[in-house]
Parts: C-alpha cells; sequence; structure tokens
C-alpha cells in the first residue's frame, strides 16, 4: 500500500474522521484548522458577524451557524460514527438525551478526538488561504501546494507558510455563507434583516412582527422560539400553497404564507398570494452556499447554483482525482456516517487498495448523473441532496471500501425520524415511537463502544 503526505482543511466532523480513516490506512496526515479547537459548525459562538446577511465580504468570519437552545434534529443513535457510537453519557455537563443540546455533540466529537489521539495531527489556528497544484509536478495531479496563515497575522507576509502534499482532503464545511432570498423591493424596505447564521436568541424580536422565509429544520425552530416573545411571526415559504395565509394550529400569531413577492418602501411586505403584512424583521432561513476562497482551480471545480462540480460520487473532480478529494458535500442525509464511509474510500484510494475509474468513465458517471436530475426537473441546487437515496449511495461505498453497509435499524430510523417529525413538529424531539429500533441499536453498539452505553 502506498502511505501518501495529506492535507486534512478543517477538523469539525467530516475531518475528524477524515483524519482518522487516513492515518489508519497509513497515510501522514496534517489537519488545518483555522480556529483554536475541533469541532466545527458545533463550537457554539454567541457573537454574530458585523454584517448580519453575511453579504460584506470584509466581515470577520464567525463560522458557526448555532442559535443557543439547538437540540439536534437526528436522534443520537443514527447521527454518530458507526465505531464510535454517540450514546449518552451519565456524567455531569453532559445532556443524555436522545435529541441532545449542541453542547453534547461538541463534547461527543472532543471524546472522539481525544479516544483516537487525533489532537496531534492538527495544526490549530492555521487558517488554508491557497490549495493549488504544485508547478514542479510533473502531472497534473502529483502535488499540490497548500498556503496557511497563523491566526492574527493576517496581512502578514512572514506569517504565511507553504507545504507540499500528495493530496488534500476539503473539510472546511458549507453552513457558514448565508443564501439570501432575493425579495423585489428590498432596497428601499425600512426593517431590519438578517440571516439565520447570525440568530442566537429569540429576545430581540420581543413585540415585533417578523417574517421567516424558508421551510426547514431551523426555520422551524427559530419560528416556535421567536413566536414565543414576537407579536406575530409569518412564514413564508415554496412549499406553501399559492392561497390565504393559515394560521398555524397550536399557536395564535403564526401564520403559513406562500413566497414573498415584495416589499415596499412603507414597511410592507407582500406575498404572492395577494396577502399584505407590515414587518418589523425579515430572517432568511435560506440555507448557504458552498465556498471555497482558498481553491486556486476554479476552472476544474467550481460552484454554480450550489452544486460543486464536477464531483465524481460527490467527491473527487474527475480531472484531479485522486489528489483532491471533498468529504462534507452531501446534505439531507446522516452526515457523520456518511462522512465516515466517504473517508474510508478516499483513504483506500489513495493508497491504491481501491481503484478509481479512468477519468474519461468518472466524466461519464459524473454527466449521466446530472443527466438523471435534469430528466426528473430536481434543480441545479438540489444535487448534493440526498435524503432517501442516500441508502443506496452509502450502500455503494460500503461495498466499494469492502465493509459493512449501514446497519437496517440506521436507516429504517432515519425514516422514522422524518415521518416523526412531520407527525409531530414541535414535540419529535421528546415523543416518538421506535423503541424497537432503539434496542436494536443499542445490541450493536455494545461491539463498539469504548464508552458507557446507557
Ligand atoms: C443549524 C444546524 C443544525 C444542524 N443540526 C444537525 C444535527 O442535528 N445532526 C447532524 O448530524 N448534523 C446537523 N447539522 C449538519 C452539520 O453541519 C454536520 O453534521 C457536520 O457537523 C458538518 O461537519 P463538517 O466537518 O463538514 O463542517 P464543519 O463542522 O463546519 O467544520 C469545518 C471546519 O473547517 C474549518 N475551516 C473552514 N475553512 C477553513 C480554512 N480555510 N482553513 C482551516 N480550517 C478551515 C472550520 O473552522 C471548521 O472547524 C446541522 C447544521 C446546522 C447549520
Amino acid at each position: 500500500m502506498i502511505s501518501r503526505k495529506v492535507a486534512v482543511i478543517g477538523a469539525g466532523a467530516a475531518g475528524l474522521v477524515a483524519s482518522r480513516e487516513l492515518r489508519r490506512e497509513g497515510h501522514e496526515v496534517v489537519v488545518f484548522e483555522r480556529s483554536d479547537r475541533v469541532g466545527g459548525i458545533w463550537v457554539y459562538n454567541s457573537n454574530v458577524e458585523s454584517d448580519p446577511l453575511g453579504l460584506d465580504p470584509s466581515r470577520a468570519i464567525i463560522h458557526s451557524s448555532l442559535y443557543e437552545s439547538l437540540r439536534t434534529n437526528l436522534p443520537r443513535e443514527v447521527m454518530g460514527f458507526r465505531d464510535y457510537p454517540f450514546v449518552a453519557q451519565m456524567k455531569d455537563g453532559r445532556d443524555p438525551r436522545r435529541f441532545p443540546h449542541h453542547t453534547e455533540v461538541l463534547h461527543y466529537l472532543e471524546d472522539f478526538a481525544n479516544y483516537f489521539g487525533l489532537i496531534e495531527l492538527i495544526q490549530f489556528e492555521n487558517e488554508v488561504i491557497y490549495v493549488g497544484l504544485s508547478e514542479e509536478g510533473e502531472q497534473l495531479k502529483n502535488s499540490w501546494v497548500v498556503r496557511t496563515r497563523k491566526k492574527g497575522e493576517a496581512g502578514s507576509n512572514s506569517c504565511v507558510a507553504n507545504d507540499v502534499f500528495d493530496a488534500v482532503v476539503v473539510c472546511s464545511g458549507h453552513y457558514t455563507q448565508p443564501n439570501i432570498a432575493e425579495i423585489p423591493g428590498i432596497d428601499a424596505w425600512p426593517g431590519k434583516q438578517l440571516h439565520s447564521h447570525s440568530y442566537r436568541v429569540p429576545e430581540p424580536f420581543s413585540g415585533q412582527v417578523v417574517l421567516l422565509i424558508g421551510n426547514r429544520a431551523s426555520a422551524s425552530d427559530i419560528c416556535n422560539e421567536i413566536s414565543t416573545v414576537a407579536k406575530e411571526v409569518h412564514v413564508a415559504s415554496r412549499s406553501t400553497m399559492n392561497v390565504l395565509p393559515i394560521k398555524r394550529l397550536g399557536n395564535s400569531n403564526v401564520w403559513r404564507h406562500s413566497m414573498v413577492k415584495c416589499a415596499q418602501e412603507d414597511g410592507t411586505v407582500v406575498f404572492s398570494d395577494g396577502s399584505l403584512v407590515r414587518v418589523d424583521v425579515i430572517v432568511h432561513c435560506t440555507g448557504y452556499k458552498y465556498y471555497f476562497p482558498f481553491l486556486e482551480i476554479s476552472d476544474i471545480v467550481s460552484v454554480d447554483d450550489n452544486c460543486v462540480g464536477p464531483l465524481y460520487k460527490h467527491i473527487f473532480p474527475p480531472v484531479l482525482a485522486p489528489g483532491l478529494s471533498f468529504i462534507g458535500i452531501p446534505w439531507m442525509a446522516l452526515p457523520f456516517p456518511i462522512f465516515e464511509l466517504k473517508s474510508k474510500w478516499v483513504a483506500c484510494v489513495l493508497s491504491g487498495r481501491i481503484s478509481l475509474p479512468s477519468k474519461e468513465k468518472m466524466i461519464e458517471d459524473v454527466e449521466a448523473f446530472y443527466l438523471q436530475l435534469k430528466v426528473a426537473a430536481i434543480p441545479k441546487r438540489y444535487t448534493h441532496c440526498l435524503a432517501e437515496n442516500q441508502f443506496d449511495y452509502t450502500d455503494w461505498l460500503a461495498a466499494e471500501s469492502g465493509c459493512q453497509p449501514w446497519e437496517e435499524w440506521r436507516k429504517q430510523m432515519y425514516k422514522e425520524r422524518q415521518r416523526n417529525a412531520t407527525a409531530r413538529p414541535e414535540t419529535y424531539r421528546d415523543e416518538w415511537d421506535d423503541e424497537d429500533l432503539i434496542v436494536q441499536a443499542h445490541g450493536d453498539f455494545g461491539q463498539y463502544s469504548p464508552t458507557e452505553v446507557s
């Protein structure tokens, strides 16, 4: 097996499991992390960026998008890495709930990093500012220059370090760069706006009329929370039919609307159903953009309408494979266990244990996938949305990497969580019907868990 020198960018969930798998496969691993600790998005920061819409390119970036009260939207059994289950810890300061507070996920990732001795691989407070092909490389995909800047030394050339690697694994996350809804007339509208990236607590919305745009997990949580203090909460989403506003069951001050048509100078917002509301604050819960400012290969891999491509199996740009890979790209899935399988595959491809198809075959595969999306009229921005397709995808990754496919209970539990969250949007974290699956999960955990299984 070939041992390669590999740079991993980021020490969140993806970077941690990638570095573990790469090292297990015998590679020499250096992880660059721009913050001072592991955990990525799970490191809560009560500060927000200077521009609450995240549009000012000169703003100092706050990585995390967590709000203070956030609890996981997945049950811990399905969320954890396969061979390091996310089991409840009966210790002070830990949250044993099935859908725990965000601090518990950070503890879990810290435990994971410590247990597998990953901290020694990480260069903290080192931001990657450039990744490009080495000019000295004889072949295009042979070696990579990674340029890093030590924290606090921006603008100074002396602090910049260059190193050369055989491969770069990108694990820099994609929940930091806000995507904003385009609203005709918004420039003349006098109210306040922010993106959910800059939402932390509900108190500032006390007595206000708030418009939330979006309908995913964050929009739902933020709506529930703000509605306890706001005068009115109006939720606009593409998925609400073009009918007059509907009052939400159980909340006397929450209204559902179709999409926003425009905002007006007098402070009102007009919806496409024709209704009109005077609004104080707009909260854009409209997702995030993939953003890789350090990549100097934009002619080969680019982001178009939130599709990163071309990527073979959401991982390798065919022309640069296997030297460049991306671990954390898919969404609407079980992130940690997917990162684990992707990392195993990448590690084995780099060592030569697994061969990739030819560049031409990979390009063909990506083009066939894009065509499939087009025929099914799936918008480009959903290219990396896996949902139910994650099971075929992970079965494929597992078979390629020679490891066991996901356990049946994990697949069933994910589906059951989707069903329960739809049936009980406000209480699914505390009420469920899949006790039998929990028992099966714990039956499996016994063979791995290095920690106390409750
Ligand atoms: C509000 C919210 C709620 C969520 N809830 C859940 C949930 O309940 N369950 C679940 O499984 N998932 C959830 N997720 C998804 C979550 O993002 C993923 O589970 C996962 O933690 C992402 O890990 P990552 O390593 O890909 O990225 P991140 O956690 O974002 O880590 C990326 C790391 O890269 C570092 N970095 C970035 N750029 C550079 C650079 N240039 N140089 C050096 N370092 C860099 C960052 O500092 C960071 O540490 C949620 C996401 C959000 C936004």
